[in-house]
């Protein structure tokens, strides 16, 4: 069996199961199996490929069709300039979560020295790219999963940040430490009600303590914007990514809470997707 023979039966049995890029996929998960990049393997299609690690493609390839994400059969997924390392647990980082990062780097153009906390850090694809990009900023995570904390570690020293890095395990209402002058979240924001609706590669195998935003889906917004405004310095800025309807009443509660309302910022959907507001 040659490398371009094998994809293409794993697109095949993927396509069946009706994944959305079949052929992508395999050719992913074939790169995985035989630890080469996609590049290699569209160079090289025709080298044959021996049984061990044929077995392990199919295995991969039957994963991937139960609607496992390719990110955590992989262990791995590309978010602004790094590639992050992700397993079960920590939600993939997305497209969107890099508006925010190019809306707080934005902002920070010309600050030299700044304490940035991130409530609920899951991989620590926003805190790291930060400060990755910012050499003297410092960052601070919390999150309610272990094994978040685990990852954004991982990842920290995979990208260099560690020593400008604190994580800790807490609740958002329950942490009291510091003073920022910048807080972003990706807090979980979709109501409950709707989980039926998503994507079965995401309600299945995602974690639901990072997208379930309760009744409302503002339960978690809520908290943070409450904690946020305790432990924010006077004129800091506030960054929070947001549901596609939910723009309003996120303004709403930022206001009661002495926020001023900066601007909102639409995702490459054209979806609200992100709130800057300012402590006053
Ligand atoms: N944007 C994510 C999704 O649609 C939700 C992320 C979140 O709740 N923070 O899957």
């Amino acid at each position: 069996m040659n490398i371009n023979l094998a994809i293409n039966e794993g697109s095949k049995i993927l396509k069946k199961k009706f994944i959305t890029n079949p052929l992508l996929d395999a050719e992913i998960l074939m790169a995985k199996t035989i630890n080469k990049d996609r590049n290699y393997i569209l160079l090289n299609s025709s080298n044959s490929i021996n049984k061990n690690d044929l077995n392990n493609f199919y295995k991969l390839i039957e994963q991937r069709s139960l609607g496992n994400p390719v990110a955590y059969l992989i262990k791995k997924k590309s978010f602004w300039k790094s590639e992050f390392f992700i397993t079960k647990g920590a939600l993939i980082p997305r497209p969107d979560t890099e508006l925010v990062v190019e809306n707080i780097l934005r902002l920070t153009k010309q600050k030299s020295k700044i304490n940035i906390l991130d409530i609920g850090v899951g991989s620590g694809c926003i805190i790291v790219s930060i400060l990755k990009e910012r050499e003297n900023f410092r960052g601070t995570g919390i999150d309610l999963s272990k094994k978040c904390l685990i990852i954004s570690k991982k990842n920290a020293i995979a990208q260099k940040v560690s020593s400008r890095l604190k994580l800790y395990k807490s609740d958002v209402d329950k942490f009291n430490l510091g003073k920022y002058d910048l807080i972003v979240s990706n807090p979980p924001y979709i109501k409950t009600c709707k989980f039926k609706y998503l994507e079965k590669d995401v309600a299945e195998f995602e974690p639901r303590l990072a997208l379930d935003g309760g009744l409302d889906g503002l339960s978690e917004i809520r908290k943070v914007i409450k904690k946020s405004s305790e432990l924010i310095k006077k004129n800091g800025k506030l960054i929070l990514e947001i549901g596609f309807d939910q723009k309003n009443k996120v303004k709403n509660l930022l206001k009661k809470e002495g926020f001023y309302i900066d601007s909102t910022q639409k995702d490459l959907a054209d979806n609200d997707r992100c709130i800057i507001s300012t402590k006053i």
